[in-house]
């Protein structure tokens, strides 16, 4: 009899103790759509092409047209890898790799120049169910950077490999290396004597220099992808030149995790774009994840908040592209554009390149 009553006692005790989670679990999933139950099957892909003061009547239809082409191009060959039931990892990886292909965009073949007439790039990419992440900076020899970051994230006990180090770990990947000469592009290099001629007259410190148009604009471009795939798991990535003139072997945020690139399949996966040193003051990405995850708002309340509110106010300039685990996506910037795609499950396309 007296075990009978401890016995009872005892499930009565459990039966208690469990009533306050289970009430406050349906609480949550009822208030934030962060937290409800995650869509089936569904999948999703956003990438960008950089932000700046992009004008409608500073742009060619031809150059419009051209941008436009290649952006669908790079996206469509991520939602194709998703559609068919591949990662979010290998959808940012080869969605990345057209745009690093392209001379259009500050990454990859299309980089901006150093001071020193150089080109050094910078990428990183994460994997939101592992937050497993892998990153390069300073690499002037690898065709493709997102590819080594990725190399980096997967058979390197590092996360994030420079320079002349980071090209002897290229190799024993067996990625493909190029000669220098590769990333010269007639319009970068002139970009560069623009900015030294400015800078000239001037005598520019950083700080004038960023706020000059013609230095300012003149640093972004970069590229970028969030995709979430069919079991759910979300990544990102971002490759990058940089900014033009830089110095001293200056490194931004697209190789930072958590400032460039983040992904949670908690939250959400972003990839950033703009004027670096704030995205690394901010830790942008990593920022908006938080702010999911702290105060369980949407995806759209906290990309608004982070881009609109909190890096404006630190005087930053740029915007991200991000994905949550529902296929929910925010494209958010303060500048004049951005360049951009989505494609969601249904294989429904959006292209922009200016403010709506
Ligand atoms: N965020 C990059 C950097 O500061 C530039 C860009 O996004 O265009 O290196």
């Amino acid at each position: 009899m007296k075990r009978a009553l401890i016995f009872f006692s005892f499930v009565l005790f459990l039966a208690c103790k469990e009533q306050p989670k289970e009430a406050a679990e349906t609480s949550v999933s009822k208030n934030e759509n962060t937290r409800t139950e995650q869509v089936e099957n569904t999948f999703g892909i956003v990438i960008h092409g950089g932000a700046g003061t992009i004008l409608k009547k500073n742009m060619t239809p031809e150059k419009e047209a051209e941008y436009k082409a290649k952006l669908e191009e790079a996206i469509r060959v991520g939602h194709t890898i998703l559609k068919n039931g591949g990662t979010s990892l290998e959808a940012v990886e080869k969605t990345i790799n057209i745009l690093e292909d392209s001379p259009l965009f500050n990454a990859g073949k299309g980089a901006v120049f150093t001071s020193e007439g150089s080109n050094e790039l910078d990428a990183s990419i994460m994997d939101g169910s592992t937050l497993n992440a892998g990153a390069v900076a300073g690499v002037k020899t690898v065709k493709n950077p997102i590819n080594l970051a990725k190399e980096v994230m997967l058979n390197s006990p590092h996360v994030l490999l420079s320079g002349s180090g980071a090209e002897q770990f290229a190799k024993t990947q067996h990625l493909e290396l190029v000669d220098p000469s590769y990333f010269f592009t007639e319009n970068r290099m002139k970009a560069l004597e623009r900015v030294k001629e400015k800078e000239k007259n001037k005598e520019a410190n950083q700080t004038t220099a960023f706020y000059d148009p013609v230095i300012r604009n003149a640093k972004f471009g970069t590229v970028g992808c969030a995709a979430l795939d069919k079991n759910g798991n979300l990544a990102a990535g971002t490759s990058t030149g940089g900014m033009t003139n830089k110095k001293w072997n200056r490194i931004g945020d697209s190789p930072i995790i958590g400032a460039g690139t983040y992904a949670n399949n908690a939250t959400c996966a972003v990839s950033s774009t703009g004027w670096g040193e704030y995205f690394i003051r901010g830790m942008v990405a990593h920022d908006i994840s938080a702010m999911m995850e702290y105060k369980g708002i949407s995806l759209k309340e906290a990309t608004s908040e982070v881009i609109q509110k909190k890096l404006t106010a630190l005087g930053g300039t740029g915007g991200i592209v991000a994905i949550d685990r529902n296929g929910n996506v925010s494209m958010e910037f303060n500048t004049e554009g951005m360049y951009r795609a989505t494609m969601n499950a249904d294989g429904q396309l959006t292209i922009g390149i200016y403010k709506e």
